[in-house]
């Protein structure tokens, strides 16, 4: 059994995506159909579309994805036909991180993730002329449909235009604001700060708001990022292009950072979030590097502070519990990351990504229903 969906089709790197009719696989016992109402574009959607990573085309992309469950397979107790979801990064459920409750450390985390198939290597997507790689995050959500399972499912209060807010809180968003809260643990009364303040930076400045420190920093390029990043609860905003940012840091911390963020992936910009850290700083890097990019610290001043820095994934998020407490600081008034959000129509696909390259669009997110 098989059903026509609608999809956006990446077919050769650096290429447009195309709005096909194509077929979905019926859910298998242990997979959950659900109809997308809106997924947010991400990054890393944009890395693998330049071929920076290592998923196959033609490829259904698409991995913040916000929908109602319409079907699910005979194994599945967690969601029921009606529910709202959100649907996050996949895990295998098994191995020594997942067995910890660590799932964004899972060892399977690429090939569940960004290989483009189920784990048996199937593939659930198919056109008139083959397969078409699915399984995207376990999800491909850039389409009406997407099979998705227990692990990365997680089931939110919401209907409506709630509900299509709420996909990027499945990746960007639980990014930054988990590197911050559940990695970092940033502490009340200190500083923090972050480099690169695009959707997921600006998660982190909410978040650190939320931990209750008291000053904090974002660094960026563009200055009306700077100005957003101002309304949502940085004390100091400082322009990358200065040539003395890191002494900018030092002076309106009295010394030093006391966790600092860097969210560009970009090894000079990583020299200087340890550089501007005080004695005991902790630093945390998530952006998508380039293949084969080296990090270099001064051996001396990194041994001698004390410091720490520590790569972070997913915010190391676990959505079935992070996710709902975004969600009520959202309510509350505390984590406002509607502010970042900017709807297109699923068939202007192509303007969302080149506005989100242009950075003009800080959070894409396609409306499908
Ligand atoms: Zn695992
Ligand atoms: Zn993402």
């Amino acid at each position: 059994m098989t059903m026509q969906i609608t999809a956006a089709v990446a077919r050769n790197v650096g290429g447009e995506l195309s709005l096909e009719n194509i077929t979905l696989d019926a859910p298998r016992a242990d997979e959950i159909l659900v109809k997308i109402t809106a997924t947010g574009v991400c990054h890393t959607d944009l890395a693998v579309m330049a071929g920076h990573l290592p998923t196959p085309m033609p490829v259904v992309l698409g991995h913040e994805g916000a929908g109602i469950v319409e079907a699910v397979g005979a194994k599945v107790t967690k969601v029921a036909p009606g529910d709202s979801v959100v649907i996050t990064y996949n895990s295998c459920g098994s191995c020594p991180s997942c067995q910890d409750g660590a799932m964004s450390y899972c060892y399977e985390f690429f090939p569940r993730n960004f290989f483009g198939t189920r784990a048996d290597g199937s593939v659930a997507l198919k056109d008139s002329s083959g397969p078409v790689h699915s399984n995207f995050f376990g999800q491909s959500s850039f389409a009406s449909h997407a099979l998705a399972n227990e692990r990365n499912v997680v089931k939110v209060d919401a209907t409506g235009d709630d509900l299509a807010l709420m996909g990027p809180l499945a990746c960007g968003i639980q990014t930054g604001a988990g590197t911050v809260m559940n990695a970092l643990k940033v502490q009340s009364g200190k500083s923090f700060v972050v480099f690169g303040a695009g959707s997921v930076g600006l998660a982190a400045v909410m978040a650190a708001k939320v931990q209750g420190a008291t000053t904090i920093i974002a660094v960026d390029l563009h200055d009306t990022r700077l100005k957003l990043a101002k309304e949502l609860g940085a004390t100091h905003t400082f322009n990358a292009g200065a040539d003395d940012v890191v002494d900018q840091i030092k002076l309106a911390t009295g010394g030093g950072a006391n966790y600092a963020l860097d969210t560009t992936g970009l090894p000079p910009v990583i020299r200087q979030a340890v550089d501007s850290m005080a004695p005991r700083g902790k630093a945390a890097v998530l952006g998508a590097p380039m293949p084969g990019s080296e990090i270099s610290v001064d051996n001396t001043d990194f041994m001698s502070t004390g410091k720490t820095l520590m790569g972070v994934v997913e915010g190391e998020s676990d959505g079935d519990t992070f996710i709902p407490k975004l969600i009520d600081l959202w309510r509350a008034g505390k984590f406002p990351f509607d502010k970042l959000v900017k709807f297109y129509a699923f068939d202007q696909i192509n303007t969302a990504i080149h506005d989100s390259h242009e950075g003009t669009a800080i959070k894409p997110i396609l409306r499908m229903t």
